[in-house]
């Protein structure tokens, strides 16, 4: 069944294990997850940012997810990084069952008004919602300035906005890493142990299985990877394409690309599932 994030979280909060977040682009990288679900009989999250929808059209990414869905293990259709109001209530009528609404780069009181209000009409239709407090470097990041999450503005946003689900800024960063990052796995534990909301990581392709092991037993619940699923993606048609030079049917070069993206999200849910 296609589920909420609420469901699928807290079942990974009980089982100390976390849902994978899995970022997809296109026919393909849909394809691909799928079949890492079915191939593993595991739960994930499969998310499109803004970005995604403004390429390819907000209901696009839903109708191909629920008509090559097969069953079998559950899984939860989630905007990541809603900007606003409109895009996230536009996600729900075209039939998500969780959004992603961050005001992260708001004043603390903006934030959770914001969030309060997405929460409060998300919850009326019967989906799941994930704020954001403190910032994740990369892309979202503006100020120049990476600020860890508060544990104690945590409790407080949580209880104000009920959000489901809360993403934490911890030393993570979107996209690909320069060196080694930093992460802050003492404080997931101080939120953790302020609040009972499930706790989100971004930004983890690139950590190690090392750390991601150490987030999840912190308190993480769910993590959301898209770089590596991009990169992914990219090798396994460059592949193709430089294997058979005269090749021109998608059909014939995009298998490759599709394969890659499964092999990808399998080892993502291995290592999240801790197996
Ligand atoms: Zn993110």
């Amino acid at each position: 069944m296609i589920v909420t994030g609420k469901q699928l979280l807290a079942k990974a909060k009980e089982g100390g294990y976390a849902v994978p977040a899995l970022n997809v682009d296109n026919l393909e990288s849909v394809l691909g997850v799928l079949r890492a679900v079915e191939e593993t009989g595991k739960s994930v999250i499969i998310q499109t940012i803004p970005r995604t929808l403004a390429y390819g059209g907000t209901g696009t990414y839903i109708a191909m997810i629920r008509a090559l869905y097969k069953g079998g293990a559950d899984i939860c259709v989630h905007l990541d990084h809603g900007g606003d109001e409109e895009i996230c209530k536009k996600c729900i009528q075209k039939g998500y069952t969780s959004v992603m609404i961050d005001g992260s780069a708001l004043p603390y009181e903006e934030n959770v008004k914001l969030t309060s209000r997405v929460a409060a009409n998300a919850h009326n239709s019967g989906v799941s919602v994930e704020g954001e407090l403190g910032t994740i470097g990369g892309k979202e990041e503006t100020s120049g300035k990476v600020s860890y999450t508060d544990p104690y503005e945590a409790r407080d946003f949580a209880q104000s906005t009920k959000v489901d689900s809360l993403a934490v800024g911890v030393g993570t960063a979107h996209g690909v890493y320069k060196g080694t990052p930093h992460i802050a796995v003492e404080r997931i534990e101080e939120i953790a142990s302020l609040t009972p909301v499930p706790l989100v990581l971004h930004g983890a392709s690139g950590l190690s299985d090392e750390v991601v092991r150490a987030c999840i037993r912190a308190g993480i619940c769910k993590i959301n990877f898209a770089t590596q699923l991009r990169q992914a993606f990219t090798a396994g048609l460059r592949r193709a394409l430089a294997e058979d030079e005269k090749v021109f049917d998608p059909k014939a070069y995009m298998p490759q690309a599709i394969e890659e993206v499964k092999n990808a999200a399998i080892g993502i849910i291995k290592l999240c599932y801790g197996e």
